[in-house]
């Protein structure tokens, strides 16, 4: 794929390296290459197309990056194995993350890396162009929590179309306002708390969390729940998954209309199945929407489970200061 080494540019993400080493490589075209290798038309492609081809990058930078840093640092597929385990994949890591992840699926038709924009900030574009001589994507921007550029203070724009193309120079940054820095921040440290977490641990913790909030946690039969209680937090789901910021980014289908999982008494419970897989942002937002910073505490001891995700999960332990809500039924 590459003749020689190509140099990506600070904080590039790996699909920008290659789109521009392409660019400026006269022998080869890049749509000529993904319809001859990947059998996909090149402008029509989701993030995750993209997956298989980072390898070949990652073999041309061999010398300077293990393919472990490589995947850290130009690309963003670990955010989403953050709540996948090693056994969940085919193959060992990393191989895993290139060629099982991008064949993935979470439920709802949801494939991993379903995000078919890619995000950047029109203060760093200008900027990029200026000191490097052209604009690209970075890693960081990627990021399927992230909302704004940290560095500007701006939100993170998305590309228009299916093409991929470069950021645009001409876009208009617009400020950050306060409840979206606020949500950002949440998400990110709820997420520097899973990851503290071992891996197998992370999902049965969060769900064993929000199940307890809830007041679902001690009952198994569907005549059991509170059904008001779980309506209306079917409603409260809905309006967060309307209303989120973050919807510019996502495309989130039945979870925010009127329609399965959240119009059926058992939506949410079976949402909260260990045995499902939901993409880790709809994970994230079920929390921030439930949890508030202090009952996010996963880090609480629990005996280790088992691998069977069909075991009951055990009890967390109930903080003292905990009162669930009386409409979710309480515990
Ligand atoms: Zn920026």
């Amino acid at each position: 794929m590459f003749n020689y080494p190509p140099a990506p540019l600070p904080g590039e993400h790996a699909a920008s390296v290659i789109y521009r080493t392409f660019q400026q490589n006269c022998h080869q075209r890049i749509e000529t290459w993904f319809n001859t290798h990947l059998k996909t038309p090149f402008f029509e492609m989701p993030q995750r197309i993209w997956v298989p081809v980072y390898e070949h990058l990652a073999e041309a930078l061999q010398v300077y990056f293990s393919k472990a840093s490589f995947i850290k640092q130009f690309t963003n597929l670990t955010d989403y194995t953050l709540f996948l385990s090693p056994q969940n994949f085919d193959s060992g890591y990393p191989s895993c993350i290139f060629h099982d992840l991008a064949k993935r699926k979470f439920e709802h038709g949801l494939q991993v890396i379903t995000d078919r924009v890619w995000r950047y900030c029109p203060d760093c574009a200008v900027e990029d162009e200026r000191r490097f001589g052209t604009a690209y994507f970075h890693t960081e921007h990627q990021q399927y929590h992230r909302l704004s550029c940290l560095r500007h203070g701006c939100y993170l724009k998305a590309t228009q179309t299916q093409k991929f193309s470069l950021p645009p120079l001409d876009r208009e940054r617009e400020d950050i306002i306060a409840e979206v820095s606020i949500l950002e921040r949440q998400l990110q440290k709820l997420i520097n708390i899973i990851k503290q977490v071992p891996s197998p641990e992370r999902k049965p913790r969060l769900l064993s969390l929000l199940k307890q909030k809830l007041g679902v946690s001690r009952l198994h039969r569907l005549r059991d729940h509170n059904l008001k209680g779980m309506r209306e937090a079917h409603v409260y789901l809905a309006e967060a998954f309307n209303n989120t910021p973050m919807r510019h980014f996502f495309r989130w289908g039945a979870l925010c209309a009127d329609r399965y999982p959240l119009n059926a008494p058992h939506g949410l419970l079976t949402m909260l199945q260990p045995d499902r897989f939901y993409h880790p942002m709809i994970y994230l937002m079920i929390a921030v929407t439930f949890l508030d910073e202090q009952e996010q505490n996963l880090l609480v001891e629990l005996p280790f489970r088992g691998e069977n995700p069909r075991e009951p999960l055990p009890l967390v332990i109930i903080p003292e200061s905990f009162k669930a809500p009386s409409c979710f039924g309480g515990v």
